[in-house]
């Protein structure tokens, strides 16, 4: 799985019609939650335009994640806040959606009586009616289907109005795994794989809209048409949307380690536009433990994967999830955690201590790990992960390549922020008109998360003719 992030708030498009009502999305969670929110904008823009402060909103939906303790939270406290929005506009609507909605269903209403509707990731497509009940006066308004094989309908996400330079889409929806610490396949439902000509012209249209970058979106995408005869595989997938013109780079996630078949890999060598990152989640270095998160790998297992990718592809990033403290995990396990990091050297991790979830099998498991013992094994993969990382991106010191600039860096107006093939955050002096356009830099300076660089001198005369490009200050995250 993908790190938990904070919420990065749907921005106002501008333009719209002051006519239409104010909706506010606050999103919490991976890539799939960040897509949710931009369907449920999507399909309520015929009557809602989005707001960027929740005090302006008419409606104000909280798109939540259960994936960790800590997460689930945040979103308490967050609704809590919009208490005192309804207190003084009392017509305001009130939506919380997502996985925490779909798990906690209607005790929702007990915990937050002031809030309107709920609804699970299978509500989304359902919104307007939600909405249109809550209005009339028929609250609490609670939608969160039971049925298990019941998913998302696939709708198109709109991009940013400006400078749109990448673009998730997704391919497939909901999870068959049951990894026995993971909510995802009770609250998105069994796996549904998007039909090919669907990805294809959507993909086709986004990049007319200028995208330059898409990703493929699902939990499990290796699993893409498995099980369907009228479906490519994913490989087969990946090399359709690979040809198809105008796309300059191609990535996906995520992927489980079960599912990578060689195909799949061979691919990071033969697709020229097929970013050289993968993000693989491995969740623990023991066997042991893997066998009780329900993985259906072993840790050779998983070093093979990984030996077989540096063969095909040797400059491919690699990046991963862990948990630590799961339920059982021993010294000895987690010191096999420890080993495995050491091995792969790995360029980022995403590492989490174990928290137990409704449903899951691992919360009733008996030899749950102490809060403290969690802590400082977090602390210590954090540590050794750091100096791993370091050095990874100190190895790209004074090394050339390609980026895609992604838009200026918030808080340093004069900068732009960069992407490499790699996956590697690269900040560059530059001004604002240089987004979505791919170029060359040097790495100048490795930092613990992202790089410093500078346009190479032929890319930059020709930049400054017409940007008047200036500035070469670090201000990045440095050791
Ligand atoms: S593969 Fe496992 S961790 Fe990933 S979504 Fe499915 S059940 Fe959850």
């Amino acid at each position: 799985m993908k790190a938990i992030t904070a919420s990065p708030y749907i921005e106002s498009p501008r333009g719209l019609s002051s006519s239409k009502g104010r909706l506010y999305i606050a999103t919490f969670g991976c890539q799939m939650n960040e897509y949710d929110s931009q369907q449920m904008a999507q399909i309520l823009s015929r009557d809602y335009q989005l707001a960027t402060r929740p005090e302006d909103a008419d409606v104000i939906i909280v798109n939540t994640c259960s994936i960790r303790e800590k997460a689930e939270n945040k979103v308490y406290s967050l609704v809590g806040r919009f208490r005192r929005l309804k207190e003084e506009k009392p017509d305001l609507i009130i939506g919380i959606g997502g996985c925490v909605a779909q798990q906690q269903g209607k005790s929702l209403f007990q915990k937050a009586p002031y809030v309107d509707i709920v609804f699970g990731p299978q509500g989304v497509a359902h919104l307007p009616n939600l909405l249109r009940e809550a209005k009339k006066g028929r609250k609490p308004v609670c939608f969160t289907s039971q049925d298990r094989d019941y998913n998302i309908p696939f709708v198109n996400a709109p991009l940013p109005e400006k400078n749109p330079t990448r673009a998730f889409v997704t391919i497939m929806q909901g999870c068959n795994n049951f990894c026995t610490y993971c909510v995802v396949p009770y609250v998105r439902g069994r796996e549904v794989s998007r039909p090919a000509e669907d990805i294809l012209s959507e993909i086709r249209m986004v990049i007319q809209q200028g995208v330059k970058e898409i990703t493929l979106l699902g939990q499990n995408v290796n699993s893409y048409g498995k099980g369907t005869s009228s479906l490519p595989s994913f490989a087969e997938l990946l090399k359709d949307c690979s040809r198809v013109p105008g796309l300059e780079r191609l990535r996906f996630t995520t992927s489980h380690p079960k599912d990578l078949t060689r195909d799949v890999m061979k691919c990071f060598r033969d697709l020229p536009n097929l970013c050289e990152h993968l993000h693989l989640p491995v969740q623990s270095g023991s066997t042991s433990v893997l066998k009780h998160m329900n993985r259906r790998y072993t840790r050779d297992d998983y070093l093979r994967l990984i030996d077989e990718l540096r063969m095909l592809c040797p400059e491919i990033t690699l990046t991963t999830d862990l948990i630590v403290g799961f339920p059982g995990e021993t010294e000895k396990d987690f010191q096999q955690t420890i080993s495995l990091l050491e091995r792969v050297q790995f360029d980022q991790i995403f590492a989490f201590k174990y928290s137990p979830r409704p449903f899951t099998r691992a919360a009733g498991f008996s030899s749950q790990v102490p809060e403290d013992v969690k802590s400082r094994r977090l602390t210590e993969v954090l540590a050794l992960q750091n100096e791993i990382g370091l050095r990874r991106y100190q190895s790209l010191e004074g090394k050339t390549m390609e980026v895609l600039v992604e838009g200026p860096n918030k808080t340093r107006p004069d900068e732009l922020i960069a992407r490499t093939r790699g996956n590697h955050v690269v900040n560059i002096p530059g001004p604002d008109s240089l987004t979505g356009h791919l170029v060359q830099v040097t790495v100048e300076k490795a930092c613990y998360h992202s790089l410093r660089g500078k346009l190479t001198s032929e890319d930059e005369s020709d930049m400054r003719e017409k940007y008047g490009i200036d500035s070469n200050v670090c201000t990045c995250d440095n050791p």
